[in-house]
């Protein structure tokens, strides 16, 4: 009976031990998870009322606005970058002038505004115009500028970030465009997948399933409307 005692002893002691030097891989490191947010952004893709409720209005956008204000509130510390469709009012883009789209998202119109709920998330010199130009179309927000004239490229640098977490409209175009601008560059880059509202649901399923073969990463669940 005395031998009992003595191997639980040790076998005591011996997980005691084991439990000190691994609980690190156990309970999981905290220490590795805060550089990790320190040098991770966010962009919120073109969540501007035409692709919400106007010309352009998108499949699942209401949601996507909803999920996004809850997703950005919960961050802390995280730059917030914003890409704003900001057109001339003769775009190129426009069936007008012989473009696939109604217009949409034209200079000083409600239509170009970032939804309310996402407003108090914004910093003006992280808010990036994208198709200004009148025959030059532009999908991806990697290829616009603050009201400084800076790059998403150059304020991201600054900032130190490598990781990019992508949220916003459309799935299938300016988000995707976004997205893989992003990776070109070299950022890790992950799409918060609730946070998504498209042009058609086929285009958004396909569209995730080439992000997902670049090397783009998914997390969070699918928004029920798809
Ligand atoms: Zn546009």
């Amino acid at each position: 009976m005395k031998k009992f005692w003595t191997i639980l002893a040790i076998a005591v002691a011996a997980a005691a031990i084991l439990l000190i030097v691994f609980k690190d891989n156990i309970f999981g490191n905290k220490k590795t998870e805060e550089p990790m947010m320190k040098n991770t952004a966010v962009v919120v893709v073109d969540e501007l009322y035409d692709f919400i409720d106007g010309s352009l209005a998108c499949q699942g956008a209401e949601e996507c606005v909803k999920n996004s204000a809850a997703f950005l509130s919960g961050l802390e510390g995280v730059p917030i970058l914003y890409t704003c469709d900001y057109h001339p009012a003769n775009h190129c883009s426009f069936v007008g002038q012989g473009g696939p789209w109604p217009p949409h998202c034209v200079q000083g119109t409600r239509g170009g505004e970032i939804a309310d709920e996402l407003k108090p998330f914004v910093s003006e010199e992280l808010v990036f115009l994208k198709g200004d130009d009148p025959m030059l179309e532009q999908y991806s927000g990697f290829e616009g500028h603050n009201a400084a004239g800076q790059t998403m490229g150059e304020v991201l640098e600054v900032l130190g970030i490598e990781n990019v977490i992508v949220i916003g409209i459309a799935t299938e175009f300016c988000v995707r465009n976004t997205a893989e601008d992003l990776l070109k560059a070299g950022y890790k880059v992950t799409i918060q997948e609730n946070c998504l509202a498209c042009v058609d649901p086929q285009g958004h399923v396909d569209a995730i399933a080439a992000m997902k073969g670049e090397g783009i990463i998914f997390t969070g669940s699918p928004a029920p409307v798809f």
